[in-house]
């Protein structure tokens, strides 16, 4: 019935019924699936929409170059007056692109709405007829949360600022494709060719409702999903608590202290440094980041859904950031007590070991965005921050050393999904370059392991199903290539994934 029977040696073959089938590994090695405890599926699935241009540095475009190229070539092949969204542009890595501000592009199509989205997606720059077609004017008052910006004329540069304005502007241009089951069904099936079979997605909506409710009805789902739908302001869901089966449930509420690094909006309590790279972004100097919400509205937030018995999962980099919600995290914890709440903390990246162990005393659980590390490890250290906070960027092993249960992820769409990498990175703190930054923050292969199964479904409130190979939970499965424990960090993220098991089905054949 899908699920684990026993583990153990040879004597497990006396257990063999008339129908068992026997594999040999042939050295190959066999693990939990992996858990992605952080990602956007739903949102992925945009990308295998036409109405989308993929110019993420991490995938089809490295450079300012191919970027340039890129978006020549899908402008002029898109039918006059179309739309046209492009998605991961990141000024850091494709050094040199100019910003796309309104001008720039009311200049490329002036008779079409054109939008660039930021690689973190907390950023979008959008020409006039974007804003015309969104209903956006310099009047239109900024949602909770979001901004649409405005020169010192009062009038809209063309940046906005945040999923809440973010979303006004996209939606119009993504229309029916926001999502299908045909295009989520593809994006299942790359999950598992990844060796995953447990995927969390951390701003699912009422609209995605009716489309992943579809693919597993239609039996066409190939992974396990725990959705935390994004909060807002006026505290409501219409989602029951208790709702959905083993294989998709919705267990929480995802809310933001602050934003993206590599757009300036994460609230520290240091300065970014003044260089090139930071005036290009548009940093005045000793610029400093800023939260979105402030401490009464996050409390207001997580006070509208946690007593109801909802997970909260909220998303922070900046330090002064993670003082303001472990402080909101403190007080309803203090009046609604919780046994086994497992509140959330993600990315965490300037996060100190004074506030993992606060957090960890608090019972909060950390999910790391370690593959940093590996895009931006320069960037971090040379362009932003200096030695000090850039290098201990993600300190997974003060982490780990207060005796939390940690994660890592991908952020899919922000960095490909790609399990084997985060637990190297995690492993060497090893940059793109090969600069390693900070080494005391290593953590071990098991460690790495944990953090990208059992752990991460720990998290997604999961482990007693799946996240391990245990009698009693599911046989979700992934066979590699080589034993992860066999070889070097460098080697890893190079190991194949040859099967993926969901439930001891077939998902994924190489
Ligand atoms: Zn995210």
């Amino acid at each position: 019935d899908g699920r684990v029977t026993a583990v153990g040696g040879a004597e497990i073959l006396d257990l063999r019924g008339p129908r068992t089938e026997v594999v040999d590994l042939d050295g190959r090695c066999l693990m939990p699936g992996f858990v992605e405890a952080h990602a956007h599926p739903t949102q992925d699935q945009m990308l295998y929409s036409d109405t989308v241009i993929d110019i993420r540095p991490v995938t089809t475009c490295r450079t300012a170059e191919d970027v340039h190229t890129t978006v020549e070539r899908a402008l002029a092949a898109a039918p006059s007056g179309e739309p046209v969204l492009f998605y991961g542009l990141d000024l850091l890595l494709q050094r040199g692109f100019p910003e796309p501000n309104r001008a720039r592009l009311d200049e490329l199509g002036p008779d079409r709405a054109i939008v660039v989205w930021q690689n973190s997606g907390h950023l979008a720059w959008a020409n006039s007829a974007a804003l015309t077609g969104a209903g956006v004017r310099s009047d239109t008052p900024d949602p909770v949360g979001g901004s649409f910006e405005r020169d010192e004329h009062g009038l809209l540069t063309g940046r906005v600022y945040e999923a809440p304005a973010v979303s006004a502007v996209v939606a119009p241009i993504l229309g029916a494709e926001l999502g299908t089951p045909d295009l989520l069904a593809r994006r299942h099936a790359d999950l598992a060719a990844r060796g995953i079979t447990l995927c969390s997605d951390m701003a699912f909506s009422d609209q995605l409702r009716p489309v992943t409710a579809a693919l597993y009805q239609q039996g066409r789902a190939k992974v396990r999903m725990r959705v935390y739908e994004m909060s807002t302001a006026d505290g409501l869901t219409y989602c029951p608590l208790d709702n959905g089966d083993d294989m998709f449930r919705q267990i929480g509420i995802k809310l933001w202290v602050d934003g993206s690094p590599w757009v300036g909006n994460i609230d520290t309590s240091f300065p970014y440094l003044n260089t090139a790279a930071t005036a290009a972004l548009g940093l005045g100097h000793d610029h400093r980041g800023q939260a979105n919400y402030t401490a009464d509205e996050l409390h207001s937030i997580v006070r509208a859904y946690f007593p109801l018995g909802w997970q909260m999962a909220c998303h922070v980099h900046g330090d002064r950031g993670a003082d303001t919600i472990l402080d909101v995290y403190e007080r309803v914890l203090t009046t609604f007590p919780r046994p086994d709440h497992r509140l959330r903390l993600e990315h965490c990246g300037a996060m100190t070991p004074e506030q993992f162990r606060r957090a960890a005393e608090l019972g909060v659980t950390c999910s790391l965005f370690v593959d940093h590390l590996y895009y931006w490890g320069d960037v971090l250290v040379d362009d932003l921050f200096g030695p000090e906070h850039g290098a201990h960027w993600m300190r997974a092993k003060s982490a780990v050393d207060t005796g939390m249960r940690i994660s890592f992820h991908n952020d899919s769409p922000v960095t490909e999904e790609e399990p084997l990498r985060n637990m190297a990175v995690a492993m060497s703190r090893t940059s793109r370059t090969g600069r390693v930054l900070a080494p005391e923050e290593c953590v071990t292969i098991d460690q790495a392991i944990r953090a990208q199964t059992v752990d991460a479904a720990y998290q997604l409130f999961a482990d007693h199903l799946t996240g391990s190979i245990t009698p009693g939970k599911y046989a979700d499965l992934v066979v590699l290539e080589q034993d992860p424990c066999a070889v070097s960090p460098g080697e890893l993220p190079d190991v194949g994934v040859c099967a993926t098991y969901l439930g001891g089905v077939p998902t994924f054949t190489a």
